[in-house]
């Protein structure tokens, strides 16, 4: 169905009403029609489906995580449209995507204007605002916490997609990394990491309290692009902190020793997987610790499930508190929470109001 050229149409087509869901919006407007990421995972299996999608003139990634960017392969059923995306990320575009660079700033997609800002999650990452109907503010993931990526608090925006992934969690960093430190008295021990994220903060706030760890190659190979390609996502002079990590780490080994990060975040691959065989420890505590979502289908689920690995989240997404500011500070009037379920959602809609939250995948406005 069109859209009459003064309404604006924001249809969640996946990432709405359930818990970690692959993200893909689409927005329609002036005449024009806009896929916002298209993604897989993280739970093993789940995709968008955008088969009542049609064509698009666009897709626009606000990064390159699996769940925002990873189901490029679907890009012909929405009819092969140009893939925007921030500079450093176009060479790790699938091959045969056409991809066309997202600046900082000011830009223009299918002719609806579109500024971008980071939104202190990941290298290459960028919050979204569509300058239509008031704006469409989309943010990705977003925290406003990380000792490593900037962030840029967005203009004012009448329609705000939020990342609510933590829902009415409200934990501040500060106690999580003190719960972190607790748990690293377990030698040795595992942290299996994603290497374009939570690795680089992990790394480089490990470096800054003076502790001794390895890496795997995955994430001295991370640590050197953004230091080299993506340093305008990073706060500060931490480019040349993350050089030096990349430089002086040890290796990680055939076996767990001391400290070690080692991706992929769900030992589903590379040298977590390699190493998560062999890093339990005889007494029983655990000698994994897994710092984020852990997806459902994957070795780390079952690890966890197994009481052989613990558990201590990494803040990477906005708590509640920042996102009752964000909407406060945007003048947002309707609010979309995403990545959660709708119990979740259900908790938080009172905490944003007078912004009213919407209760289904899909809204109009004009
Ligand atoms: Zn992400």
């Amino acid at each position: 169905m069109s859209v009459k050229t003064e309404d604006a149409r924001l249809t969640a087509v996946s990432g709405f009403g359930g818990t970690k869901l692959p993200a893909c919006f689409l927005l329609e407007g002036r005449g024009s029609r806009i896929l916002i990421d298209l993604g897989e995972g993280p739970d093993e299996g789940v995709v968008a489906d955008v088969s009542g999608v049609g064509r698009v003139d666009a897709l626009v990634l606000s990064h390159g995580h699996g769940d925002h960017a990873g189901a490029l392969r679907l890009l012909p059923q929405v009819g092969d449209p140009p893939v925007y995306a921030a500079e450093p990320l176009l060479p790790r575009l699938p091959k045969g995507v056409q991809g066309r660079p997202l600046s900082p700033g000011a830009n223009e997609i299918a002719g609806i204007p579109l500024v971008t800002g980071r939104p202190g999650h990941a290298p290459g990452a960028f919050w979204l605002r569509f300058g239509i109907g008031g704006g469409l503010l989309y943010m990705g993931d977003h925290c406003r916490e990380s000792c490593l990526f900037a962030y840029d608090a967005p203009p004012r925006s009448r329609c705000v997609i939020l990342d609510a992934s933590y829902g009415t969690d409200d934990t501040p960093q500060e106690q999580r990394i003190a719960e972190f430190e607790a748990a690293l008295s377990s030698r040795p021990l595992l942290l299996p990491l994603p290497a374009y994220g939570r690795a680089a903060e992990v790394a480089l706030h490990l470096a800054r309290s003076g502790r001794q760890f390895r890496v795997c190659e995955s994430i001295r190979a991370a640590l050197r692009w953004m230091a080299d390609t993506a340093a305008d996502w990073l706060c500060g002079d931490t480019a040349r902190e993350l050089l030096e990590v990349a430089n002086l780490a040890p290796p990680a080994g055939d076996e767990a020793d001391g400290l070690v990060l080692a991706a992929a975040a769900q030992c589903e691959k590379g040298a977590s997987a390699r190493l998560a065989r062999g890093a339990i420890a005889g007494d029983g505590s655990p000698a994994i610790l897994f710092t984020g979502y852990v997806s459902k289908g994957t070795p780390a689920a079952t690890l966890v499930a197994a009481g052989r690995a613990g558990y201590c989240c990494w803040n990477v997404h906005a708590r509640l508190s920042e996102n009752v500011d964000l909407v406060r500070s945007t003048g947002a009037e309707v609010v979309m929470p995403c990545f959660c379920d709708i119990p979740e959602v259900n908790r938080i809609a009172p905490l944003l109001a007078p912004a009213r939250t919407v209760t289904q995948n899909v809204f109009s406005w004009s």
